[in-house]
């Protein structure tokens, strides 16, 4: 299971002409296992107990270049934190102003995109589609505080 997974990063990073390095292969991993759109200093930190040559700048320009080549999305929703996610099918995100979460909206529809698009001469290779407001778990606590 572990080996697979490693595979598959390798595999994913090839595909989108990126060298597999030790660290890349690492890190594009974390993203295709987790997919709690973590930022840089989230995967520095889980990842550097076991790569102990790993640096955070390393994680900062590994990440960029997922994202330049399209091996991962890079999510900018949230002006603060600047996040990261391993799945890169077409899905909307939501963030919620209150805990800062940014949660995957699967059943909405997604701007789609195959290939690149041509919208008046304009080159279009990447769209995403943010969501803003409060979850459902901060509305409930609220709810919760003002009956108390
Ligand atoms: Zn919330
Ligand atoms: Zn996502």
């Amino acid at each position: 299971m572990e080996m697979n997974k490693r595979e598959q990063a390798v595999e994913r990073l090839m595909e989108c002409g990126i060298k597999p390095s030790l660290q890349r292969v690492e890190i594009m991993n974390y993203l295709m296992t987790h997919f709690t759109h973590p930022t840089v200093d989230e995967v520095y930190r889980s990842l550097c107990p076991s790569i102990k040559t790993l640096s955070r700048t390393t994680v900062y320009n590994t990440l960029r270049l997922f994202s330049e080549h399209h091996a991962a999305l890079m999510i900018t929703i949230d002006d603060h934190h600047v996040c990261y996610d391993g799945d890169t099918h077409p899905h909307v995100h939501f963030f919620c102003r209150h805990c800062g979460r940014v949660f995957d909206f699967m059943d909405e529809p997604a701007p789609m995109l195959t290939g690149q698009r041509n919208i008046q001469g304009n080159i279009i290779d990447e769209m995403q589609l943010y969501y803003k407001g409060i979850c459902a778990e901060c509305m409930e606590e609220q709810q919760q505080h003002m009956a108390g």
